[in-house]
């Protein structure tokens, strides 16, 4: 069986038995991309001699001594591209420094291996967003990853990669994983540095782990967790060791399922799997309890004016000057930036930039952006009081699988809508994880969403365990 498909606990235990070297694995990934990536897209790029070399110099007694790990294009790694999957920086720019993250991963003995596609700058929810080429569910190739992380959840799912990281904004590592059939885990907002993931959304954004198992999440988040005083939204809070309570299972805990999250039009088949899961979890000893998160009905409109509205501030620094590839003959400042922007970022990403900036302009700004934030306190307030009554909540992560490629692409609202269970977790910076629950009836895969109070990624964890054990 190929190395390249196993999980980080079962090849810890082989590496440091002595049985393969760490060369091993990465040569069985060069196979899988070889075979299978022309067909999946999941990599924008990939360096195996500079792998290879660190590989020979790996400290196998690390915790992740030797393990191999495809990082999103949007997080910087020290010499390698970084292109946010946009032509605007496609061969203009290269990392000159590693984010945190990577800095962690290196510290902790991981080879960061590969560049994953991705929707552009991290917008969208099924990567054919990526201005470089679209990514390919490998369950269905007609259908697409999910996204933002497309790649990172793709690879994973393919079996071209170990473990990816990917980052979350509305449910961009959670739904991908959730469509792909594999493991991905959003931190609690301010868990993990953001110094170094290229900024979509500063408020919401967070680094996580896209995986096979539900331990290989613990393992990466104990790597890559951790104030940071490159980022003054990381939380000065001990880390636990994720790793240690995964087995305790679910009895005596409370978990809840919102109503808000099985609506009228979610599909049935993917109501049917959640529910199943749910019911399993229940014979595991947990108890069900029906509650209430009321502001739910406004979590996508208040996403879809802050994230924007934070995006057009962050993505001002691409205008072919500072960086990005600039505009040929331009007649003047103005329109050398204009130009450059007209050409370089993609419609998606032109939409939110108009969207933000409306919703930020002098006399919208209370109607839209201040209000926006207003409603996101409100849904901050649902949750925590729903984890005064409950330990964890149960939902699902996305109201149907995977669409087929242009299915919602006309209707960017439809679109968006489609994000309804994962945008409200970011809102309220608490933790969530998506875990394989099940298929629909064309052999789709479903996950289920646990989510926890903020900084409860152990119980989240805990559950989610339980779920892979009983499934
Ligand atoms: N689908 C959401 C969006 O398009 C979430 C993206 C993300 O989490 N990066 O904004």
């Amino acid at each position: 069986m190929s190395l390249a498909a196993l999980t980080i606990t079962e090849l810890r235990k082989q590496l440091t038995a002595g049985e393969i070297t760490p060369v091993q694995i990465i040569d069985d990934i060069e196979k899988a991309i070889l075979a299978n990536d022309s067909e999946i897209n999941a990599y924008l790029s990939y360096d195996f001699d500079k792998a290879r070399a660190m590989a020979a110099n790996t400290d196998l007694t690390l915790p992740l001594g030797g393990i191999p790990i495809g990082i999103k294009d949007n997080i910087n790694t020290l010499g390698e591209p970084c292109t946010c999957a946009s032509q605007f920086l496609v061969d203009s720019y290269v990392s000159p420094y590693d984010a945190t993250v990577i800095t962690k991963l290196k510290a902790a003995g991981a080879i960061p291996l590969g560049r994953m596609n991705m929707d552009e700058f991290a917008m969208g929810s099924t990567t054919g967003n990526s201005s470089i080429k679209p990514t390919n569910n490998p369950h269905d190739l007609e259908r697409v990853p999910g996204g933002s992380s497309g790649g990172s959840a793709a690879a994973v799912a393919a079996n071209s990669a170990i473990a990816t990281l990917g980052s979350d904004t509305g449910g961009s590592i959670r739904q991908p994983a959730s469509h792909c059939g594999i493991v991905g885990l959003k931190p609690s907002y301010g868990r993990v540095s953001r110094y170094g993931l290229i900024a979509f959304a500063s408020s919401l954004d967070q680094i996580g782990p896209c995986t096979r198992s539900v331990a290989d999440a613990a393992l990466i988040l104990n790597a890559i967790s951790g104030s940071d005083e490159m980022d003054s939204t990381s939380l000065e809070v001990e880390t636990p060791d994720f790793t240690l309570n995964l087995d305790e299972g679910v009895a005596g805990l409370k978990l809840g399922i919102p109503k808000e999250y099985f609506t009228e039009g979610m599909d049935p088949a993917v109501r049917e799997v959640v529910t199943t899961a749910i019911d399993k979890l229940k014979s595991a000893g947990a108890e069900i309890i029906d509650i209430s998160l009321p502001h739910t009905e406004y979590a996508v409109a208040t996403y879809y004016i802050i994230a924007p509205a934070e995006a057009s501030s962050n993505l001002s620094r691409f205008d072919g000057i500072r960086y990005g590839n600039r505009a040929e003959q331009s007649g003047n400042l103005i329109d050398l930036y204009k130009d450059s922007r007209s050409a370089g970022f993609g419609s998606e990403v032109k939409r939110r930039i108009i969207l933000g900036t409306y919703a930020l302009s002098s006399g919208y700004d209370h109607q839209y952006y201040n209000k926006a934030q207003k409603v996101r306190t409100l849904i901050r307030q649902d949750f925590t009081q729903a984890f005064e009554k409950v330990d964890a909540i149960l939902t699902p992560v996305s109201p149907h699988t995977a669409p087929k490629h242009g299915e919602n692409s006309d209707d960017p609202l439809k679109e968006y809508l489609e994000d309804i269970c994962t945008i409200a977790a970011n809102l309220a910076g608490i933790p969530g994880i998506s875990v394989p629950a099940g298929k629909d009836n064309s052999d789709m895969p479903v996950g289920l969403q646990i989510l926890g109070p903020h900084l409860g990624e152990e119980v989240v964890l805990k559950v989610a365990q339980k779920l892979e054990d009983i499934i």
